[in-house]
């Protein structure tokens, strides 16, 4: 492990390669290049899925996204996550892409991966070609008149709502850092998607033993019903009690740069009757801040219909529709 640590540390062009299914892509379209690629997979521990003492789990950043989804303790304890991880991309990919990957994978804006237009995400102080171009998938959320993309995982919309942990190894020492800390808005820096400092890795994601297995749902909205990134997509989990709602998450993506969480609206719905107007109301809450672009307006009224529905279904998982069934 600490030959992958000095070697990623040696400069920013040593870039750690896992299941490589963003990295080469990005590679491929000059997006990014790499003096060296430095395979990580050869850290053994950081491919377990163990339990925590605590009574939480511990994802292997190296663990891939199928086994991750497919594992009995993450089926039985923590379904939202799986039902997440299951709605994104495809079998093949799950199959080969990370834990670790997918919450460094990077925006799916267009013109981010043509290198013919402007873009400060890929050339910082180039401008934003998406902000009065075609701006249908962009964001709707915590934008910047520097950047409107979104961040594209479906599994960190669940690891939002969990509450996770990130656990990183750098040359300073071991760190931690909750979920909510790890992806940046853009505002004037929209390069940095998120906060790991140059020459860290993340070794593992922590998730609490809180893991909703009654009443959970994700739902993803999408152009196809298969193989395509979400246009809105919304984590939903209760607790439930005789007097209502004890406690509730929602999490959103593809509104925003990263997963959207908004603690009032999860507040406003402790102690309410678990009904639709409550999740109206809540959905109200959440959309509050939302500036739309010419193209995504759409995107107002597609979220809180979204988080409405996935409200309803959390109560009773067995009601999930199809379009949260696996991408194949
Ligand atoms: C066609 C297609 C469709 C897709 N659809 C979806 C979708 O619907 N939903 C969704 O959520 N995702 C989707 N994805 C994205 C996919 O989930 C990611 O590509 C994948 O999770 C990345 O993981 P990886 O291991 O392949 O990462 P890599 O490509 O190996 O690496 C990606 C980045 O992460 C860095 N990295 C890797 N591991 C670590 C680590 N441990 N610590 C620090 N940095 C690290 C790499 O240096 C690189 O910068 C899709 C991808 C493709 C190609
Ligand atoms: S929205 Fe962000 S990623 Fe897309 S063109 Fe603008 S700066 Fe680049």
């Amino acid at each position: 492990m600490q030959d992958a640590l000095a070697k990623i540390n040696i400069s920013q062009k040593h870039r750690a390669v896992a299941g490589g299914t963003n990295l080469i892509d990005l590679m491929k379209y000059f997006i990014t290049d790499a003096a060296e690629l430095v395979d990580v997979n050869t850290i053994p521990q950081h491919h377990a899925i163990e339990e925590l003492p605590d009574g939480g789990l511990r994802l292997g950043a190296l663990t891939t996204n199928a086994e991750t989804a497919y594992h009995p303790l993450v089926e039985s304890r923590y379904p939202l996550l799986s039902k997440a991880i299951l709605a994104g991309a495809s079998a093949q990919i799950r199959n080969m892409a990370t834990n670790g990957g997918n919450l460094m994978q990077r925006t799916r804006c267009y013109y981010f991966y043509d290198v013919n237009t402007p873009c400060n995400k890929r050339t910082p102080g180039s401008g934003c070609a998406a902000i009065g171009g075609y701006n249908r998938t962009m964001a709707i959320m915590g934008t910047s008149e520097h950047c409107i993309a979104v961040f594209p995982s479906d599994m960190c919309v669940a690891l939002a709502a969990l509450n996770a942990v990130v656990n990183i190894e750098g040359p300073d020492g071991d760190r931690q850092l909750p979920f909510a800390d790890f992806h940046r808005l853009p505002g004037d820096t929209p390069h940095l998607d998120n906060n790991l400092k140059d020459g860290e890795l993340i070794s593992s994601i922590d998730l609490p033993a809180e893991g909703f297995p009654q009443h959970y749902s994700y739902l993803k909205l999408r152009d196809r019903n298969s193989y395509a990134f979400a246009l809105v997509s919304v984590a939903t989990a209760f607790e439930l009690c005789d007097t209502g709602i004890s406690k509730a998450r929602i999490a959103l993506g593809g509104v925003a740069h990263r997963p959207w969480r908004v603690t009032e609206a999860e507040v406003f719905l402790n102690g309410k009757d678990p009904v639709r107007v409550n999740f109206e109301a809540a959905a109200d809450i959440i959309l509050q801040g939302a500036v739309p672009f010419e193209h995504n307006a759409f995107k107002i009224e597609l979220a809180k219909r979204a988080i409405v529905r996935n409200c309803m279904m959390a109560l009773d998982p067995d009601t999930q529709l199809p379009g949260a069934q696996p991408s194949h």
